[in-house]
């Protein structure tokens, strides 16, 4: 038995085998997680995303249309984090010039880790949450980084049928370790108290909520 990587659970149980490595899966939130057994060295995953191909242009896109929608709700400049994924000066340089700020996270060629330490209007992860060995603990640093009312926008493959895991070419990638359904980010949105906005082919997009509806009676302070 293996426990669940990203909700704890130890109601796991082995669900595919090959030559390479065994999937288990979790049965409270729907993850399929690699035996952290078979995980790639850190050097030998590493020198793997130095040489996989850029993927500049669609995070690009992904990240315009995601940066266009919250302009839609957000009035002035907004603060935004790129989470995982790097993406080159020049694009960061549009993004500026629209009036918005975008910082970079990457655990491997760009660990700041003081850009850990602000709130974000949005936080985009573009094929990343399929490389956490942690889901849960990388899930619990992405909700604490956003701020009330801020939109996590992830775009990973979603598995629309186990029967269809065998025949799955995400699943052949070895740095993929963290396989999602629709109803894994449903359970996390409830978990977290998050609104699930879309979670459909390979686009999730949540939002944090605005707050507990309580406020505090001002005059209570003094
Ligand atoms: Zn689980």
């Amino acid at each position: 038995m293996r426990r669940c990587p990203l909700c704890t659970s130890e109601e796991t149980a082995p669900f595919y085998q090959d030559r390479k490595r065994c999937i288990y899966r979790c049965k409270r939130c729907m993850l399929l997680f690699a035996d952290a057994n078979s995980h790639l060295p850190p050097s030998a995953e590493v020198k793997r995303y130095r040489s996989a191909n850029s993927k500049d242009k669609p995070l690009q896109q992904f990240l315009s249309s995601l940066i266009t929608q919250c302009e839609q709700q957000v009035q002035g400049p907004l603060l935004g984090l790129n989470f995982g994924r790097l993406l080159n000066p020049q694009a960061i340089d549009a993004i500026k010039a629209r009036g918005h700020q975008l910082n970079q996270y990457d655990p491997h060629f760009a660990p700041d880790h003081t850009l850990l330490r602000l709130e974000y209007d949005f936080i985009c992860c573009y094929r990343v949450f399929e490389h956490f060995r942690f889901p849960g603990k990388e899930w619990q640093l992405l909700c604490s980084l956003l701020k009330p009312g801020g939109w996590m926008a992830i775009s990973t493959q979603l598995l629309t049928e186990l029967q269809g895991f065998p025949k799955w070419h995400h699943k052949n990638n070895l740095t993929h370790v963290s396989f999602y359904q629709q109803a894994t980010f449903q359970y996390l949105a409830s978990q977290a108290e998050f609104r699930l906005l879309f979670a459909s082919k390979d686009l999730i997009l949540v939002q944090k909520p605005t707050g507990s509806g309580i406020t505090r009676d001002p005059s209570s302070l003094i």
